[in-house]
């Protein structure tokens, strides 16, 4: 990628620090146990995306919040180091968000606090829509209030941007929004949410599910499909479908974010949605061979020598 072109994506999301503890048992209502290990990761959907963009060479401003407390600093120093413009990272009195991860035996429960990421306002999108001006792509998630998200996508196709809606967790939001979407980009989870579905393991499932949101009003819809990897459906009835690449699994955490990103870097830089549909199968395929969220996303050069 040129340096004199770098794509701009503008991401207004969630900012989290989380917490990992390990135990060897979750205990019940009442129990104490002894835990065997904490972690602290920096995440948040937002930021995840964020810092996977800025790694495959995008210029990203980030528009979010974090709390007066220690956790904010780090988080966004954590941003800054990988060249992301935190100009739109606001500094609330209150907490930071966190998620706080218990592990056992191979499964989790985990407890997440919006905290500041609950009282970023449409206000703080309007006081940094130079932030969106300035961008090629909008990328935005669902764990801010549904206000702001609205009033990103708002601002941003006023503005005349590509938009990608994430909509996770969970998935549900009003129809409404996709008037201001060109992306929406469920996982299948979240599909089936959208369109009250049980499952959507059928081709022809899928396939209907997709229908059923066009009709809503989405113009094109990107399913992950985890180790299947991706399909896009346009409302004209063009459908591309990536596979997904056959690699050893270390770790899926944030092998979404790293779609999302990829997907948005690509996009902005110029690159057809096909190409960068392929881009975001291969730099997510690519983070889960290595542990972590952040920690697994791919530069933009090594993505290249590893697509080779
Ligand atoms: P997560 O919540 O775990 O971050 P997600 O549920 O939002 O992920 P997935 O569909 O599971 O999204 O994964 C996103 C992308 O990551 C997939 O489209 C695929 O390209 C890649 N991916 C995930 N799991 C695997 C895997 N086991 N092998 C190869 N690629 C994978």
């Amino acid at each position: 990628m040129n340096e004199a072109v770098r794509p701009v994506v503008a991401v207004v999301g969630s900012i989290n620090m989380d917490f990992v503890v390990e135990s060897p048992l979750f205990p019940l209502p009442g129990q104490t146990v002894l835990g065997k290990s904490i972690s602290y990761f920096p995440g948040g959907k937002g930021a995840n995306q964020a810092v996977a963009a800025a790694r495959l060479g995008a210029d990203v401003r980030m528009i979010g919040a974090v709390g007066g407390d220690e956790f904010g600093g780090k988080l966004e120093a954590v941003l800054r180091k990988e060249g992301i413009d935190t100009r739109g990272v606001r500094v609330t009195d209150g907490a930071t968000g966190i998620a706080s991860i218990l592990v056992s035996g191979g499964e989790n429960t985990i407890v997440v606090v919006p905290g500041a990421n609950g009282a970023l306002r449409p206000e703080d999108v309007h006081g940094n829509a130079g932030l969106i001006e300035a961008a090629d792509i909008v990328l935005v998630q669902l764990e801010i209030p549904f206000e702001t998200v609205e009033a990103a996508l708002r601002l941003a196709k006023t503005a005349g941007k590509k938009t990608v809606l994430n909509p996770a967790p969970a998935g549900v939001f009003p129809d409404e929004w996709l008037q201001w979407t060109d992306i929406v980009t469920p996982n299948e989870t979240e599909l089936a949410a959208l369109v009250g579905a049980e499952r959507l393991d059928d081709p022809a499932v899928l396939e209907s599910a997709m229908r059923k949101l066009h009709d809503r009003g989405a113009e094109r819809i990107i399913v992950t499909l985890g180790a299947n990897g991706a399909v896009l459906s346009a409302r004209n009835g063009e459908i591309v479908r990536v596979p997904g690449r056959k690699v050893e699994v270390v770790d899926t955490t944030g092998a979404g974010d790293t779609f999302h990103g990829a997907l948005a870097a690509a996009w902005a830089g110029g690159a057809s949605l096909a190409e960068a549909l392929q881009t975001a199968v291969d730099a997510s395929a690519l983070s889960v061979t290595r542990q972590g969220a952040q920690t697994g996303m791919p530069a933009a050069a090594e993505l290249e020598r590893w697509r080779r």
